[in-house]
């Protein structure tokens, strides 16, 4: 069963069975391997069983990619990339690879086909702000293709392959074009007949599974674990989970996290942020209100007494904030931004009610009323009236492009 990025396990040993360094080159890695190699030689009297692990463990440090998969998620990883098909080769392989020829006389050499890395698939998970704080675990339904098992991806009943006779096994063709009298153009495509492979496989030898495409749908449920504190675009990798295909190592599942928005909170890094309006005697006298938060615990919110709060003010409660992703103890705040409602009037009545109470206005005994002309204040909504002057002056400028530009400008801007 798996679920979640494995643990970075055992990923030293190979380092340890060739005795170099973790960040050894790979010039220091062969010149290693082929010292023990010599040393450890079954021919030489060594034990088959350790001569099979230091190949293994060369095979894996010298190809760049595995050494990454490797040293990410250790050797499990890179036996489940590998797929059901190839496995790890003999390591008479590579030792003859190495050295050239076989050790042991024999014939059986592979055809020494490089192993290309399948790609990665990338699924989005929607999740909301909740499942984030309290994490989760979503099943995500795909499909995805794994090597045949009735013929461990070779295509056919037998195992035989015959050579492609539309590209005599090379995987491409050619395609000679005349260009001109004497020029020609040579140009390389992929055989469409074997898909570039060189191989074909006899219709009677087809495996009865896979119909020769070496790989069969599966449908698979992935157990997605969110965990507390985890982000918005954050991924969670499922590795060698992708399609499966022959020679290939299986490219990882990759599943990126989007957050919906949340109509309350807003989240930003392991802070959280909660709009609330206050009406103006709430503001003036103190108030209290139940915060329902992410995981619907009930929070008593208080004014401190006596203090009035402010429009457009901040207040923060420590801890209340999102858990840390891996130490989900630990949160950040929770900031409350408070918008005050006034009151859009008020009668006489209240106005006389108020001043007595509210602090006094400042004094109009300097202000010389008479040297002064009356105005009236307007209702506005300035953000309207703003983004529209804008626009017509844009458009007044670009008027005024058109009438005199380019040479005058210029003109006018010698003078
Ligand atoms: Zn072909
Ligand atoms: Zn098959």
């Amino acid at each position: 069963m798996f679920g979640r990025v494995p643990k970075k396990s055992d990923n030293s040993r190979y380092y340890e069975i060739l005795g170099v360094p973790k960040n050894a080159s790979s010039d220091d890695l062969k010149k290693a391997y082929k010292k023990s190699a010599i040393k450890k030689h079954p021919d030489k009297g060594g034990d088959p069983e350790k001569f099979k692990e230091l190949a293994q463990a060369y095979e894996v440090l010298s190809d760049p990619e595995k050494r990454e998969i490797y040293d990410q998620y250790g050797e499990d990883a890179l036996k489940e990339g590998m797929g059901g098909g190839g496995g790890m080769p003999s390591p008479f392989n590579i030792f003859s690879s190495l050295f050239g020829g076989s050790p042991c006389g024999g014939a059986g050499s592979s055809r020494g086909r490089r192993e290309k890395r399948g790609e990665d698939l990338v699924y989005p998970l929607k999740v909301s702000l909740e499942d984030l704080y309290n994490g989760t675990t979503r099943k995500l339904s795909l499909s995805r293709h794994i090597i045949c098992s009735k013929c461990y991806g070779k295509g056919s009943k037998s195992g035989a392959l015959m050579k492609c006779s539309g590209c005599q096994g090379t995987g491409m063709k050619v395609v000679i074009r005349q260009l001109g009298s004497s020029i020609i153009q040579k140009m390389h495509h992929p055989c469409n007949e074997c898909r570039g492979t060189g191989e074909t496989i006899n219709d009677k030898d087809c495996c009865p599974q896979c119909k020769g495409e070496k790989v069969v749908p599966e449908k698979k449920v992935l157990e997605v674990i969110v965990e507390k504190g985890m982000q918005n675009g954050q991924k969670i990798t499922f590795p060698g989970k992708a399609d499966e295909a022959p020679d290939t190592i299986t490219g990882n599942i990759i599943v990126v996290l989007e957050q919906k928005e949340h109509p309350k909170f807003e989240r930003k890094s392991d802070d959280l942020f909660y709009e609330h309006t206050l009406s103006l005697t709430e503001a003036l006298c103190g108030f209290q209100f139940i915060l329902t938060h992410l995981d619907d615990r009930q929070l008593l919110i208080k004014s401190n007494k006596e203090e009035v709060a402010k429009p457009d003010s901040f207040k923060a409660i420590n801890d209340e904030g999102m858990p840390m992703y891996q130490r989900p103890s630990m949160k950040g705040k929770l900031y409350i931004h408070f918008t005050v409602e006034f009151p859009d009037s008020l009668s006489l009545e209240q106005v006389k009610a108020l001043e007595v109470v509210l602090p006094p206005r400042p004094s109009r005994e300097n202000m010389k009323l008479d040297e002064c002309e009356e105005t009236t204040l307007h209702d506005v909504n300035i953000e309207e009236e703003m983004r529209r002057k804008q626009a017509q002056r844009k458009e007044a400028y670009e008027e005024d492009e058109d009438m005199h530009g380019g040479p005058q400008r210029v003109q006018c801007a010698q003078q």
